[in-house]
């Protein structure tokens, strides 16, 4: 084409589109979910912008929200067309291809060791996987403030752009066609496509229609050949006979002059049903309508049912219906630069209609791996974002939001059959849910990260956050424990709830400081993880018991009657020991009962660093 400008795609993106034409992977339906999901970001947009701006929408079919499939069998040709924001002809050498996204070489890092193409719509790069099934790829688009630009590519490192001169107008929009290899010809089969959508874009928001065909009786005038047959018969008669002839022409008369025919016509058949889940009863939406929910709104279309969900309406001054889920597994960058990304995976709605999936008043940042959406009827329509996110029901929202999602969380530890509960519950373990079974580990193990940010960063929610803790002790066998399962197993006698820390169990068991404590059958909780040592800076005490680190001074066991006895007649020595090792080197030098075949150990003041916090701080500072 004459006016077309070339670009190079951006090194990672032309990987990635290597990776995905070359890609083995089976299950290349992916694609079509990805763009009905793109379409539908893009209806979003603008109808967030109609809200403020009605001009936005235009006239006519333009103020249509819609999303139109539609193939063409003899060129082997499938386009998806929204009516969206559409793409400048920046937004489009921008969005497609030029600038790769931070996912951008996550994914294809991921790709390379055996990674499911399936979750390329978490990365944020799920157009490419047109190229899964296509070979050319045009789209056409149109917005608001530019002409309407065609893009194009044959996925062979360039992609070109032309002013578009000679393609229908778009009014506004966008229209992927996907030019099919020979062997994505089921993607032409209406039957394939219809069985996608429902499968995977059932939840989709906006109306998505098929231009389908349909075969339909239709009457047309009885067979013209027939009728000269006859009537040739009719000339071949004698003349004289033809008098007669036309009287029987009119007793034949009730002989139809039509007859019915099968022919194909097409029209647009809409394949969703929009009724938005949220809005529904929850006791009427089932367990796989929730999981396929999920899926389209996480886009995380793993093989894993959401570890749990939450359905709910609040009433009062500020009303709103929220559904939360908890996913199978954590996103690939979770905990990556937590403390400086904001991103809330919440969806807000105002009354049905999409606002943002970045607020980040809604929830607190240690619940950021939750999914789900809030649709509040209480918020203002008809201001900006920047408003929204000041008004002062997020506040009331959020708390909500927060209360029932560690009501959620306890849940899945609740109904886990293997989550040692009180002895004598144990006719619950027994009628125990399989599906159930081991949740609650899955979901430390995924997010148990997440619940300790929370204790150090939520101090009105802490001892909801506490009781969802797990870790190993001298006394948990190898499996995860509770604080409420410590407490029960506490000796008479016990106030204070011992842990120790350090880099991993191994070297822990083998601490001096637990000789004796093991000796005496108290239970000392494991603390592994760097971020323990924060932890327990802002997690003082749970239900009236103080936590002792068993290395640091303050540990009492009980009274010995022979501590006084000990403490004078060592006194000459651990004076002299005092001296030896200068008042810079050590703070004191005491007898201890915390002992038993260690001779000596050093023990961190109450207020100081621990020794794996030293060793923390080292690594970090390296
Ligand atoms: P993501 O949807 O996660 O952003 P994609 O690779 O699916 O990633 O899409 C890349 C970008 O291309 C989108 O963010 C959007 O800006 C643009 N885009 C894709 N499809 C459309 C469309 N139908 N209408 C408008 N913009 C689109
Ligand atoms: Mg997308």
């Amino acid at each position: 084409r004459s006016n077309a400008q070339k670009y190079e795609f951006q090194a990672e993106v032309s990987r990635l589109m290597d990776i995905i034409i070359n890609s083995l992977y089976s299950n290349k339906d992916i694609f079509l979910r990805e763009l009905i999901s793109n379409a539908s970001d893009a209806l979003d947009k603008i109808r967030f912008l109609a809200l403020t701006d009605k001009e936005v929408l235009g006239e006519g079919d333009n103020t249509k929200l819609d999303i139109q499939i539609k193939l063409d069998k003899q060129n082997k040709i499938l386009s998806i067309r929204d009516r969206g924001i559409g793409m400048t002809k920046e937004d489009l050498i921008k969005n497609l291809g030029t600038i790769a996204k931070s996912g951008t070489s996550a994914f294809v890092e991921k790709m390379q060791t055996n990674g499911d193409l399936n979750l390329i719509g978490q990365f944020g790069v799920g157009f490419y996987s047109v190229y899964l099934v296509a070979d050319y790829v045009e789209v056409i688009s149109k917005h608001n403030d530019d002409k309407q630009h065609v893009w194009e590519s044959k996925a062979d490192g360039a992609f070109a752009i032309s002013e578009d001169t000679w393609n229908e107008p778009l009014g506004r929009g966008t229209e992927i066609r996907l030019h099919l290899r020979d062997e994505a010809g089921e993607y032409l089969e209406e039957s394939k496509l219809k069985e996608l959508v429902k499968k995977y874009s059932e939840f989709i928001n906006f109306p998505i229609y098929l231009w389908a065909s349909k075969e339909v009786d239709v009457e047309v005038p009885a067979d013209e050949d027939e009728s000269s047959d006859e009537e040739e018969k009719s000339e071949s008669s004698s003349e004289e006979e033809e008098e007669s002839e036309k009287g029987e022409d009119e007793d034949t008369e009730e002989k139809p002059k039509t007859k019915k025919v099968k022919e194909t016509t097409y029209e647009w058949e809409l394949l969703n049903d929009v009724k938005a889940i949220w809005l529904r009863n929850p006791k009427e939406v089932t367990d796989e309508e929730y999981t396929k929910f999920y899926h389209s709104l996480a886009k995380d279309f793993g093989d894993d049912k959401p570890l749990a969900w939450s359905h709910f309406t609040a009433e009062g001054d500020v009303e709103f219906k929220a559904v939360l889920f908890v996913p199978p597994k954590a996103p690939h960058d979770l905990y990556e630069s937590y403390y400086n990304t904001i991103k809330s995976n919440l969806k807000l709605y105002v009354r049905r209609v999409f606002i943002s999936d970045e607020f980040d008043e809604l929830l607190p940042k240690y619940l950021n791996f939750l999914k789900g959406l809030v649709d509040s009827d209480t918020l203002p329509l008809n201001v900006s974002r920047e408003m929204l996110q000041q008004h002062s029901s997020l506040k009331t929202i959020k708390k909500k939001l927060i209360r029932k999602a560690l009501d959620m969380i306890r849940r899945i530890a609740d109904e886990d059959p293997d989550e040692a509960k009180d002895k004598d519950k144990k006719d619950v373990e027994n009628s125990g849910d399989d599906e159930k079974k081991g949740q609650y580990a899955k979901f430390w193990n995924e997010f148990g990260k997440s619940i300790k940010l929370g204790i150090i960063e939520d101090a009105a929610n802490r001892n909801r956050l506490a009781k969802l803790l797990r870790f190993e002790s001298t006394k948990s066998d190898g499996k995860l424990t509770s604080l409420d399962q410590y407490i029960s197993r506490m000796k008479s006698g016990q106030k204070d709830i011992f842990y120790i820390t350090g880099p991993n169990k191994e070297q822990l068991e083998k601490s001096p400081f637990l000789e004796r404590l093991k000796k005496k059958g108290y239970e000392v909780i494991f603390f592994t993880d760097p971020v323990d040592e924060y932890l327990m800076q802002y997690l003082m005490d749970y239900e009236d018991k103080k936590f002792q680190n068993v290395s640091k001074e303050g540990l009492k066991l009980g009274k010995d009657s022979k501590d006084k006895e000990l403490k004078e007649s060592f006194k000459d020595l651990t004076k002299w020991w005092k001296d030896v090792l200068a008042s810079e080197n050590v703070d004191d030098v005491k007898i201890s009962n915390r002992l038993d075949n260690t001779p000596c150990v050093v023990v961190t003041s109450k207020y100081g660093w621990s020794a794996n916090m030293e060793r923390i701080m080292q690594s970090q500072t390296l």
